[in-house]
């Protein structure tokens, strides 16, 4: 944080998280986002699916005077986030549609009398109904938009109604907008920042990585056992399902309970009722699993879903990286496993074709591009956010099939594709896969006899390998574009770089299956389970679930996965050790401490378990320890230079805003306090004159101040170092 003021507020900030929520620290930019509120400029907070975006706005919103204003989309969110902050103490309140008229005088009332500090609205409920007016009156410490990317038309979740949201600018010209979304596109987050109107937005864009996330890809033979395998490893846990059909929802949900699983299915065939119950069921988990297709999600903030399965391949990254993302939003290992085979790309042609027009040219790209993920042979999580625009200083490691050595690499890769592009040119390109492996592997049917084709040199050069194999390998080389899928036969020919392979200039990766899995490296999961009592886990599970059928929530609203294990972990016996718990704040403490407690000191007693272990807390892979991040000192000594941001951006090859990021926490770190490598002169001395008559926080006055009294404009960033200069000039 740049300076006293701000150090100041950061210390309330950490304070109200720690007393409410029962978190010890931040997640990466929370901190940065926070500030943002709190200095009461427009901005735009991109993180993950599970970043923890609604703490963002949640936190500084106690911290501030007046009702902060928070646009969700969905009922079921609304009602969600309204019911977790209320078990953690917090005054806040909802409208919406589905209210009866008394209810919706007392969240009025409420918010007439200044007792809420947060109250969600949907958009059309914001723009309407007097609504506007009575804010007005209220005056609202800042409008919060959550899944802003709804706005834009580039989206995939495009709402008409947001689109009205420009007009809180004008009709709150004061207030400040902070837009908060996971989209990865720039396109959309530009659009988003034009669409509301926002004014010189600090746009904060965080790592699309999930680290707690488990990739992997397997080619798929049989469905239906290899999704049971994966369920399999996860009792008692919560997983989601996907397939492209209703059909497929249908079958495989049929199969996993006739092989005595529990699931439900999600389609859009099934009636609104149907649905609802299906998806009330998951999350209040009196169902484990749900078979569905894309359907299903939006609206589902569910945090321990703890495997996403994909029966088969979505029709882009997009999508991919959208539905796996709703694994593991706490934080904790979470698995997402894709099967996939080369037919999946033929069924998504067929569906997209049927939905012609401008559509389709972007989708069959898109379509390519997830194909070539579940070929590929990078560090999941590298190509992952490598398609985002971004990249990782390393492998992850140990969270995905790639780093985890299970698959196979074929040595003689090169020799392999040789014999089957030659064997293609051969047939002078007139036959298909299962033909052309059909020759390979040396088979007398009738149609190869028919052709002459057992008479070819490249007849039976593959027989010692499984038909199966030698398809897949097709299909890798036609992901790897060295052979092309051509009409309605999707006859194979061969293309130009295929050309090169039968030359022997390049080499395609071609892949097996690996034999089993059980060289493992250490994985995530072992971390975080790490000195967790199983069986007292799961008496604790059992207590949470009576709680929260009394109080009428989800049980991950009374305590999440991540709290249960730390409370299995380190067995506190006294209200001070729950206090420590990950999770369990005050309000939480107060109302479950003497259950929660007694459980716990019953169970240690029976199985002579030591009590309130001290152990360090094992943080989520995510959340870093505060001090600058080893991204940012490389920024240093570029400062130290007096390279200007730009200059900085340039060099590190990194964002502004991120830059502009790094520049203040090296201003605070060594403790500069001459602004003048950055900020001109004149300038300085004008925001300090700002400073000197309305104080130096938040930054809003300072600029509006500077804006009145004309001249040259001046920006947030110089506004930002200047106030960080002079306050470690104050010490
Ligand atoms: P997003 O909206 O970005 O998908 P959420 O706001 O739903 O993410 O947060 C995801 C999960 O992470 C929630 O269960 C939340 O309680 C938890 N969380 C958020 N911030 C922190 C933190 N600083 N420490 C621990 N857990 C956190
Ligand atoms: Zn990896």
């Amino acid at each position: 944080m740049t300076n006293q003021a701000n150090t100041d507020t950061t210390d309330r900030l950490r304070d109200v998280v720690r007393e409410h929520w029962g978190y010890d620290s931040l997640r990466p930019l929370q901190a940065e986002a926070m500030t943002a509120v709190l200095d009461d400029r427009d901005s735009l907070v991109v993180l993950p699916t599970g970043g923890g975006k609604s703490l963002c706005f949640q936190a500084p919103a106690l911290c501030m005077d007046g009702t902060a204003v928070v646009v969700s989309p969905l009922l079921s969110l609304m009602k969600d986030q309204v019911d977790s902050l209320t078990a953690n103490g917090i005054a806040a309140g909802c409208l919406n549609s589905m209210q009866s008229p008394a209810e919706r005088r007392r969240v009025l009332d409420d918010l007439r009398s200044g007792e809420l500090k947060l109250l969600y609205v949907a958009p059309e409920r914001l723009v309407s109904d007097h609504l506007f007016e009575m804010l007005q009156r209220a005056r609202p410490s800042f409008f919060a938009i959550d899944e802003a990317h709804c706005v834009s038309t580039w989206g995939h979740d495009f709402r008409p109604h947001y689109r009205e949201l420009r007009a809180l600018k004008e009709r709150f010209e004061n207030v400040a907008v902070h837009a908060y979304t996971a989209t990865a596109t720039e396109r959309v987050r530009e659009d988003v920042v034009e669409q509301l109107g926002l004014v010189e937005p600090n746009v904060l864009v965080g790592s699309f990585d999930r680290p707690n996330l488990v990739f992997s890809v397997r080619p798929r033979d049989n469905v239906r056992e290899q999704v049971a395998e994966v369920v399999r490893r996860h009792p008692d846990e919560s997983g989601i399902v996907y397939a492209i059909s209703r059909k497929k929802v249908e079958g495989l949900a049929a199969d996993l309970n006739a092989m005595g699983f529990s699931a439900l299915p999600y389609h859009a065939g099934l009636t609104d009722e149907e649905r609802k119950a299906n998806q009330d069921a998951f999350i209040s988990d009196r169902v484990k699993i749900v078979v569905a297709t894309v359907a299903f999600g939006m609206g589902i903030d569910k945090p321990d879903v703890r495997y996403v399965v994909h029966a088969a391949m979505p029709k882009s990254l997009e999508s991919y990286q959208q539905e796996a993302g709703r694994a593991g939003r706490d934080g904790l290992e979470a698995e997402c496993v894709l099967f996939h085979s080369g037919s999946d790309v033929a069924t998504w042609k067929r569906l997209l074709e049927q939905n012609p027009g401008e559509i389709q040219a972007g989708a069959f790209a898109a379509l390519a591009g997830m194909a070539d993920y579940a070929n590929g042979t990078v560090c999941r999580h590298r190509a992952l956010v490598r398609h985002f625009g971004q990249d990782l200083e390393d492998d992850c490691g140990n969270a995905c099939d790639v780093c985890l050595g299970e698959i196979d690499f074929v040595e003689d890769a090169l020799v392999v594709g040789q014999k089957i592009l030659s064997s293609v040119v051969r047939q002078e390109q007139r036959f298909g896969a299962q033909y052309t492996a059909n020759v390979l592997k040396g088979s007398r049917d009738q149609k190869v006899l028919q052709n002459g084709h057992e008479q070819l040199s490249t007849h039976g050069l593959l027989a010692d390998h499984s038909k199966k194999a030698i398809l897949d390998w097709i299909g890798q080389l036609v992901n790897q574009g060295f052979l092309a899928r051509v009409g309605e036969y999707s006859i194979l020919q061969m293309t130009e770089s295929g050309a090169e392979l039968l030359r022997g200039n390049v080499t395609p990766k071609l892949t097996r299956p690996a034999k089993s899995k059980t060289s493992r490296k250490r994985t995530v999961a072992e971390d975080s389970w790490e000195g967790v009592d199983t069986g007292l886990f799961d008496e604790l599970r059992n207590l949470r679930a009576e709680l929260a059928g009394q109080a009428g929530v989800p049980p991950y609203i009374v305590f999440g996965d991540a709290s249960l294990r730390d409370m299995a972990r380190r067995r506190p016996t006294s209200e001070a050790t729950f206090l420590d718990i990950r999770g369990v704040g005050r309000k939480k403490c107060a109302e479950y401490g003497d259950l929660v407690l007694s459980l716990i000191a019953q169970y240690a007693e029976e199985h002579g378990l030591p009590t309130d272990v001290d152990v360090e807390a094992r943080e989520m892979p995510a959340e870093k320890p505060d001090g600058p991040s080893g991204s940012a000192l490389k920024a240093f000594p570029l400062f130290q230079r007096g390279l200007s941001v730009a200059e900085a951006a340039e060099e590190l090859g990194r964002a502004h805003s991120t830059t502009m990021g790094y520049l203040d926490a090296y201003l605070s770190h060594e403790k500069i306090d001459d602004p003048s490598p950055w900020v001109p002169r004149e300038q300085a001395v004008r925001i300090e004159a700002a400073i000197d008559e309305v104080g130096p926080s938040p930054l809003r006055p300072i600029k509006q101040w500077l804006d009145e009294q004309g001249g040259e404009p001046v920006e947030y960033d110089e506004i930002k170092i200047v106030v960080a200069c002079w306050s470690n000039r104050q010490g």
